[in-house]
């Protein structure tokens, strides 16, 4: 394996891969701070598009990692981006939570309550009504642009419990209305090309690190940088050699990479 020394950027996925809900896994936090001695930039990369910056920095302070902003990229941030890069000038429909919408309002994003959008963007919505899903079927209907933040069917709780994640949301409706989003989070490249830009690093130097095959890797496959695959998460080592999605490296949790 490469030294990790050797890699220029490195993007973290935060659920299964440096902690489980409240506790971080072994070894993410002499990782996280060894890369930081080191001056080599990481950034955590996130799918959850329910909360808001602030709720992530908060958590990652809570659990003692060194974060800023400018360490954080959300499925809900790339959202913003790229509306505001696409779309600026269109009315956005938002099937998603309170924080979500915030997130958008700081790009500049125009949010409408109504069938007048040109946009429809689903996101995690714990908040989900039927009221929501009416307009959005509505708006199917029409021809609005349909986007979504991540694929994800499930989000994960404790005790092997889990909710209904934007993937699943987005399945009822395509089910319902035949028409399916563009997704803009993992695995979408649109957040490695922002970051390599931001970052002034070349493909070779970027390397994702993640629990989920049909995210994390394939996320790192869509934009052609190199990936680890942690198998503290999701992903077993049954479901990897099931899978056609393969990592450039296999490592049993975060603390092998110290
Ligand atoms: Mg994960």
């Amino acid at each position: 394996m490469r030294k990790y020394s050797r890699f220029g950027l490195y993007l973290l996925d935060m659920d299964g891969t440096i902690y489980f809900e409240n506790s971080l896994i072994p070894g993410a936090y002499e990782f996280i701070n060894k890369l930081k001695e080191e001056n080599i930039p990481y950034v955590f990369i996130s799918n959850n598009s329910s909360v808001s910056k602030s709720t992530y920095l908060e958590k990652l302070a809570n659990l003692g990692i060194p974060c800023s902003e400018d360490n954080l990229f959300s499925s809900a941030m790339a959202m913003g981006l790229y509306l505001k890069e696409n779309y600026l000038d269109k009315k956005v429909f938002v099937v998603g939570t309170k924080l979500f919408k915030d997130e958008l309002l700081n790009y500049g994003i125009n949010l409408v309550d109504d069938e007048s959008a040109d946009i429809l963007v689903v996101g995690y919505d714990r908040e989900l009504t039927y009221e929501k899903l009416e307009v959005a079927c509505r708006l199917l209907d029409g021809d609005v642009i349909f986007l979504a933040t991540n694929p994800d069917l499930v989000y994960p709780l404790k005790n092997k419990r889990y909710l209904p994640d934007c993937g699943s949301i987005c399945n009822m409706l395509t089910v319902a209305t035949g028409k399916s989003p563009k997704y803009i989070g993992k695995p979408n490249p649109f957040m490695i090309d922002y970051l390599k830009k931001k970052f002034g690093v070349r493909n070779e130097d970027v390397v994702v690190v993640g629990d989920r095959l049909y995210t994390d890797i394939q996320l790192a496959i869509n934009a052609n940088v190199n990936s680890i695959l942690v198998l503290t998460g999701e992903a077993t080592k049954e479901m990897l050699e099931e899978s056609k999605v393969k990592p450039n490296y296999v490592v049993d949790s975060i603390k092998d990479l110290i």
